[in-house]
C-alpha cells in the first residue's frame, strides 16, 4: 500500500471560514444556510484519533452537520469534498428522499454545488459503511462567468490536477512566444 500523504497538517482555517465555505455550497444548492446547523463534536474528535478518515457526520432529521476539529487543518480540496458531500445529502433528501445511497449523494453534490467528488484512496474504508473506500476530494467545476470558454477549461483542468495530484493538461511545444 502506498504511504498515506498527510492532508491535514497544513495551517488551520477558522471556524468562521469553514462555516462560510459551507454556506457558499448551501446557497449554490438553493438551501438556506439558516436551516443547517454546524458544530464541532468532541465525540468526532475522539473518533478521528482512532480513524483518520472521520471528519464529519450529518443528521438529516436535525439538519445538523458535526465536524471534528481536525477538519480545520485539512487541505482545501479534501475539505471541499467533505462539505460538498454533506450538502449532497441534504439536496438528495429534498429531491430523492431520505433513502438515498452514497453514490447518489455525490451525484447530488455535483448537480447542486458544481463540485465533482472523487476519492483519495490513501485513506482507508469508512468505519461503518464498508462500501466506501477513501476520503472525498472535491474539484470545483463552477467557474466565474467572466472567463471565456478556453480560460474556463484550463481553470477546471488545473483544479482537477490540484485535487488529484495528476497532470492532465497536454504541454504544447513552446514556439518561443506566448
Ligand atoms: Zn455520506
Amino acid at each position: 500500500m502506498r504511504k498515506a500523504k498527510r492532508t491535514d497538517g497544513g495551517p488551520a482555517i477558522t471556524r468562521a471560514q469553514l462555516r462560510s465555505e459551507l454556506d457558499e455550497l448551501l446557497k449554490r444548492a438553493g438551501i438556506s444556510p439558516k436551516t443547517v446547523k454546524m458544530t464541532f463534536s468532541a465525540v468526532l474528535d475522539h473518533q478521528h484519533k482512532h480513524n483518520r478518515r472521520t471528519y464529519a457526520r450529518l443528521s438529516l432529521n436535525k439538519r445538523h452537520i458535526e465536524v471534528a476539529r481536525a477538519i480545520l487543518r485539512l487541505d482545501a480540496p479534501h475539505r471541499l469534498g467533505i462539505l460538498a458531500h454533506e450538502v449532497g445529502h441534504l439536496y438528495c433528501d429534498a429531491t430523492i428522499g431520505r433513502k438515498h445511497t452514497e453514490p447518489q449523494t455525490d451525484r447530488c453534490a455535483k448537480e447542486s454545488t458544481g463540485v465533482l467528488i472523487s476519492y483519495d484512496r490513501s485513506y482507508g474504508r469508512h468505519p461503518i459503511d464498508k462500501s466506501i473506500s477513501g476520503l472525498q476530494v472535491g474539484t470545483d467545476l463552477t467557474v466565474p462567468h467572466h472567463l471565456g470558454r478556453r480560460r474556463a477549461a484550463s481553470v477546471i483542468e488545473s483544479e482537477i490536477e490540484a485535487a488529484t495530484g495528476r497532470r492532465i493538461t497536454k504541454r504544447k511545444k513552446s514556439k518561443g512566444r506566448r
